[in-house]
């Protein structure tokens, strides 16, 4: 089965590219992201997912309306032909409309294409940080928070909206009171963590999956290699005269979801897009289900025993198996 970079359609009408660039980076680098951003566009990418909470959103920004208003026709582009996330910070679920106009004013932007609930969890309104503090967190109402998310669609501030990090249950709780379903759920993905659940899930409600940290994350500081030097990933690559990341990213759009994968560096950026053009079979399929499965983003810092909603990290992502 041959890739186009424009395989993803939403129920929201919109189509999501398949290969997508994750911008964020523990250094948060303006020029460094602006950088990887131009060459991401040079070969290809189309899709760039950014979040109020990585700070990468004005860099991201920056980049893209310079390639739109290029005066050089090699390197400009037209917006409607770029797809682009943010995502609403738990500090924010109280009035998304106010979070998204923040947003599109750090991308210097009038729309986003898609705008994601970051995490089922809500924080007070100064919790503006990557890890809460257990005086942090706030009951969560995502009733209240997904009509706000719906009015940000019918002021036209976003294409589409969405969740990440939801479990089915959560979904199904969702779904209960939405007016306009999810049209993506963006979750950890990989040939070590399958979501087999999510994504029958999400197939029967006609919600697309966005994979993050398809190849396990390997250079961040909470992620890991074992995705990649796996040795069942090590050998079907051999076998395909590929790299581990390409079959990692294969097998993720070959079970339908669009990969949302950093990389900051040109020859991995390169490398990441050719997955597109990498054929595995039936056998390497059946290979990597006997993978052990391993969570690594797991989210312990939304958990204790106390303030959060989320005792557990079963009660977090409604498995038993996390
Ligand atoms: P990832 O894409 O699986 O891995 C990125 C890491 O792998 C970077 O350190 C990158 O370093 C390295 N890398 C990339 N391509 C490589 C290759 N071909 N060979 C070897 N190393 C390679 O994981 P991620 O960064 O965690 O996730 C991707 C994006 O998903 C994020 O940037 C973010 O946009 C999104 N995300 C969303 C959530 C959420 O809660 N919704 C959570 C986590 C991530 P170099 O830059 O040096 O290549």
């Amino acid at each position: 089965m041959k890739f186009n970079n424009d395989q993803g359609r939403l129920n929201c009408g919109a189509t999501i590219p398949v290969m997508g660039l994750g911008t964020y980076s523990s250094q948060n680098d303006w020029e460094e992201t602006k950088h990887a951003v131009h060459m991401a566009l040079q070969m290809g990418y189309r899709h760039f997912d950014t979040a109020k909470i990585y700070g990468s959103e004005p860099a991201v920004g920056e980049a893209l309306r310079e390639a739109i208003n290029a005066a050089d026709e090699r390197i400009r582009i037209e917006r409607e032909d770029i797809f682009l996330t943010s995502k609403l910070w738990g500090s924010d679920h109280t009035d998304p409309v106010s979070a998204l106009h923040t947003t599109l004013k750090n991308l210097g932007m009038e729309y986003v294409d898609l705008y994601l609930v970051h995490w089922p969890v809500s924080l007070k309104p100064w919790a503006n940080y990557a890890v809460p503090k257990e005086e942090d967190f706030e009951r969560v109402d995502m009733e209240a928070t997904w009509a706000g998310m719906e009015r940000c669609l019918d002021l036209g501030l976003c294409r589409c909206i969405g969740v990440s990090n939801f479990s089915p249950k959560k979904l199904h709780h969702l779904l209960d009171f939405a007016s306009v379903p999810p049209s993506v759920n963006q979750v950890e993905m990989h040939p070590m963590f399958r979501q087999r659940k999510v994504r029958e899930f999400c197939r029967e409600n006609k919600i697309h999956v966005s994979a993050y940290s398809p190849l396990g994350g390997p250079g961040n500081a909470w992620g890991s290699t074992a995705v990649v030097s796996h040795p069942i990933i090590q050998s079907i690559a051999l076998k395909h005269k590929a790299t581990p990341p390409q079959v990692a990213l294969r097998w993720g759009l070959l079970k339908g979801a669009s990969m949302i994968v950093k990389s900051f560096n040109e020859g991995r950026l390169k490398e990441n897009m050719g997955a597109l053009d990498l054929r595995l079979d039936d056998q390497d399929l059946r290979d990597i289900e006997k993978m052990e499965e391993r969570k690594i983003m797991r989210g312990e810092v939304y958990v204790n025993k106390t303030t959060s909603p989320y005792k557990t990290l079963q009660d977090l992502w409604d498995d038993d198996h996390i």
